[in-house]
């Protein structure tokens, strides 16, 4: 059974990439979605515009920069004078650096742990304490195959990842007896602007074509030697709105071509 029907969902991050192909995911299965993330206003409201006409629900968006704590905390607050409550919460925006520790800069470092494990917590927090008020709700943290293994020259993204997987357990478990579930799913390489910039990176580095460069990425980590889609990703995070999804939570779900059974 479809449970986001005339739900509503707010997912973080979602101008692109997985967070885009949650956010139409659940329009289309239903939800009353709100958007966020940051790019060109005119491209925003264009995709909002196309995903409302597809899905015929409302799909707001409201802008936040997660890197600030009072803005995670305020965009859920909006979402609910918006919309009324909220009942899926999808903790989903995410940036990388990558640099050996020595190298990795102070600033970088803040801002992944900001916008990839603090935000979660802020947005939980708000979240959270309305879902309480009718007993039913749904988390999903977007981690990755680095919340439960580690890669060289990925500090703060690994520990940010980690930490969104420990995080997921905690507001599980404060919340078992309800019909309130927070599980976070955890990718393998996806193809999104956050790994083309690796890609493009590694075929400077290397002097490779960017082709060469994208193989030798995926096969490195991902035994299935191909990326994961966002719209699996979406499919997975529906799965855990639903009713059966009601018996899954604190779980950290892989979808990641064979990467974490290696
Ligand atoms: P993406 O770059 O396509 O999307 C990131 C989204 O986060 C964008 O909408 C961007 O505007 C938003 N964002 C970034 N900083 C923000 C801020 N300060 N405030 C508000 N929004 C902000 O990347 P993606 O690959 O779709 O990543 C989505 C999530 O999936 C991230 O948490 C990422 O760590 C995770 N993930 C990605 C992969 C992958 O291979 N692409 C793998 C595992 C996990």
């Amino acid at each position: 059974m479809n449970t986001v029907e005339n739900k509503v969902a707010l997912v973080t991050g979602s101008t692109s990439g997985i967070g885009l192909a949650i956010a139409r995911r659940f329009a289309l299965a239903g939800a009353e979605v709100v958007m966020n993330g940051f790019g060109n206003p005119a491209e925003i409201e264009q995709t909002r515009e196309a995903i409302a006409e597809q899905s015929k629900t409302r799909v707001h968006f409201v802008p936040a920069d997660l890197s600030k704590g009072s803005d995670a905390q305020m965009l859920v607050k909006q979402t609910i004078a918006i919309c009324g409550r909220i009942d899926v919460l999808v903790n989903n925006a995410g940036i990388q650096h990558v640099a050996p520790v020595p190298e990795f800069p102070d600033e970088r470092w803040d801002a992944v742990i900001a916008i990839n494990l603090s935000s979660a917590f802020h947005t939980s927090k708000i979240a959270l304490a309305d879902m309480q008020l009718r007993g039913w709700g749904r988390i999903i943290n977007i981690a990755s195959a680095h919340g439960l293994v580690a890669s060289a020259n990925k500090s703060a993204y690994v520990a940010a990842k980690h930490g969104i997987v420990g995080l997921t357990k905690v507001s599980a478990l404060e919340n078992a007896r309800s019909n309130i579930t927070c599980n976070a799913i955890c990718p393998g390489w996806v193809d999104t602007p956050l790994v083309r910039k690796q890609i493009e990176a590694r075929a400077v580095a290397q002097s490779m074509t960017v082709d060469a460069a994208t193989k030798q990425l995926v096969g490195e980590k991902q035994p299935s030697e191909r990326f994961v889609s966002p719209e699996h990703l979406a499919e997975l995070a529906l799965f855990l709105c639903s009713e059966a999804g009601g018996s899954v939570t604190g779980s950290a779900y892989s979808m990641d071509g064979g990467w974490t059974a290696q």
